[in-house]
């Protein structure tokens, strides 16, 4: 119940920086949409003792039918593939394939109508909810920094994490030269009222914070912005030393990240059209080739 109130906080916190308009507006019009769609959900059983492993976990989908709503188009069609516990899955294809609602299931702000999801084996409807959450990691696409310090945007998931924890994630998310430069290191205020991020740093600020809540699971949405190179080999190294630890399941936008992937899946349309590794796929798929080409950065 806890990880889910926190959770809960996670989701209303960006509400508190509308005063900015644009883009933390439609961030926190995004978070009151999920808190809704989060009561619509069944209540947690009471009584359940959340499990304490850390062992990575795998997911399965099997022939997942899904739809927004009753007069909604169909946008999983019979989706099947396999997350196998442990390294680093992509999931890869054009704009509007349905790779965002793999992630939406995953975290069960909705329910699918038809076919089974299995996380860790077991059916995603058997998951108490707020066990589940805990066991997944959710790093959204262009995740917002929040108002506060660099600490506090770190830690306001995991508020029991130790120092040993926060160092030890500054370090396997490549944040320490962040952490130097900043005036006030960790108790420096950042975001739209204190020392701007760039896109690669505010990335795996996210990162961070999901990783310090110590998920089975990582599930990360890339941003799709570009990124310098220095940023992208950073990104590139944070990836593969997190899918060393534990499961990494990545909405991939740039090559950088699917060519060191165990596996990835490329979807088109609400199906699975292919998986492979990328060379593989660069020999066999015409669709992934075009998206190759052009970076993935489209989609
Ligand atoms: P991708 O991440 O591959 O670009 P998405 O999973 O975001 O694709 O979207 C797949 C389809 O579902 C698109 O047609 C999109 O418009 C629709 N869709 C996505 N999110 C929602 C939502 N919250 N409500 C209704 N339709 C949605
Ligand atoms: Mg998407």
């Amino acid at each position: 119940l806890i990880a889910f109130l926190l959770y809960l906080f996670y989701l209303v916190a960006p509400i508190g920086q509308l005063v900015n308009g644009g883009v933390e507006l439609q961030q926190g019009l995004a978070a009151l949409k999920r808190i809704k769609e989060i009561e619509d959900l069944p209540a947690e059983p009471a009584g359940v003792v959340p499990h304490e492993e850390s062992t990575p976990i795998g997911v399965e989908f099997r022939d997942v039918v899904f739809r927004y709503g009753d007069d909604r188009p169909i946008v999983h069609n019979g989706v099947t593939f396999e997350v196998p516990a442990g390294g680093l899955t992509a999931l890869v294809g054009p704009s509007g394939a349905g790779k965002s609602t793999v992630f939406a299931l995953l975290e069960r702000f909705y329910d699918h109508q038809d076919g089974r999801i299995l996380v860790g084996g077991r059916d995603i409807r058997d998951w108490p909810l707020g066990e589940l959450r805990a066991a997944l990691g959710y790093v959204e696409q262009d995740a917002p920094v929040l108002a506060g310090t660099l600490r506090e945007n770190l830690l306001f998931a995991a508020q029991d994490a130790t120092e040993d924890e926060l160092r030890s994630v500054i370090a396997r998310t490549r944040l320490d030269d962040l952490v130097a430069r900043l005036p006030d290191g960790l108790e420096t205020p950042v975001g739209h009222r204190g020392v701007l991020l760039s896109g690669g740093e505010r990335q795996r600020v996210a990162i961070a914070r999901a990783l310090l809540r110590k998920p089975r699971l990582l599930l990360l949405d890339e941003a799709t912005s570009q990124l310098d190179a220095v940023n992208e080999l950073r990104l590139r190294e944070v990836i593969a030393e997190v899918a060393a630890e534990t499961t990494v399941l990545v909405i991939a936008h740039r090559l950088s990240t699917v060519t060191g992937a165990d596996r990835i899946v490329v979807m088109e349309g609400g199906t699975v059209r292919a998986v492979g590794r990328h060379d593989e796929l660069v020999g066999e798929d015409e669709l992934y080739r075009e998206l190759a080409a052009t970076q993935f950065l489209a989609s």
